[in-house]
């Protein structure tokens, strides 16, 4: 059956929402991927948590800087504009990560402000960034996303385009960090991190953004460098 068919219902979340505070939630979430990771005969400094505080005031990620956590993610670049060049005057070595889609218009603020962009996914963002790289100075890692379920709805390039975007990539002077995915939701993930995880090797890629808040430490026994996690760690968004 090829994977963009699979039948494995998804597992209900292993921990449910709570009230106790983001920090001991942060703990909590750094324990499961360290052991998930040492499971895996990985060392656990090798994923990086983000945590994705789209939609989350200013007062909700404090606690978190201030309980160390330092990679961040925002899916839309206004919101990042107006949330974190007044919490990084406080906290300078946080890193900011875009994740979201983003329009080729909006390259060189995502430039500007972001030290990794998640969502590069055709040739039109690619110049742009690469444009944008140019103007700016600056060089925020890349990492290309893949439709990895063949999802008409969803971005990401397709696996058959991956090669030719990633060439384009390479001579552009991206700094091409891995691949990045969303596999369908409702689904069990992990053949579609495997195969991300495949599809990265057969590259010579080593980065993985890849596992939220249901499925991280499937994620990361697959190899995820990156996980990218929003409401186990904020509560629900709004
Ligand atoms: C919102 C978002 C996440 C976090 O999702 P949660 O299920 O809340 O952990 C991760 N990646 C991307 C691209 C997102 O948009």
């Amino acid at each position: 059956m090829p994977f963009h068919e699979p039948s494995l219902p998804k597992p209900a979340p292993c921990l449910a929402p709570d009230d106790r505070p983001v920090t001991e939630r942060l703990a909590t979430i750094r324990a499961r991927i360290d052991k998930a990771a040492t499971i895996a005969q990985r060392q656990p400094g090798d994923v990086t948590l983000i945590a994705v505080s789209k939609t989350h005031p200013i007062e909700a990620i404090e606690p978190l800087l201030t309980a160390g956590q330092r990679d961040f993610g925002e899916n839309r670049v206004a919101e990042a504009q107006a949330k974190w060049p007044g919490l990084r005057e406080r906290f300078p070595d946080t890193r900011l990560h875009l994740i979201g889609q983003l329009q080729s218009n909006k390259a060189r603020e995502a430039v500007a402000l972001a030290d990794a962009i998640h969502a590069v996914d055709r040739s039109s963002l690619v110049a742009a960034l690469a444009r944008a790289m140019e103007q700016e100075d600056r060089r925020p890692d890349c990492f290309l996303q893949v439709n990895i379920g063949d999802e008409p709805q969803k971005g990401g390039c397709s696996i058959a385009d991956l090669p030719a975007l990633l060439a384009e990539a390479r001579s552009a002077d991206l700094p091409v960090a891995g691949l990045m995915c969303l596999p369908p939701a409702g689904l069990e993930a992990a053949p579609y991190f495997a195969l991300l995880a495949k599809i990265a090797r057969d590259h010579g890629l080593s980065g993985l953004s890849m596992g939220m808040s249901d499925d991280f430490e499937t994620a990361v026994t697959l190899g995820a460098t990156h996980v990218r996690v929003g409401s186990a760690l904020f509560g629900a968004r709004a």
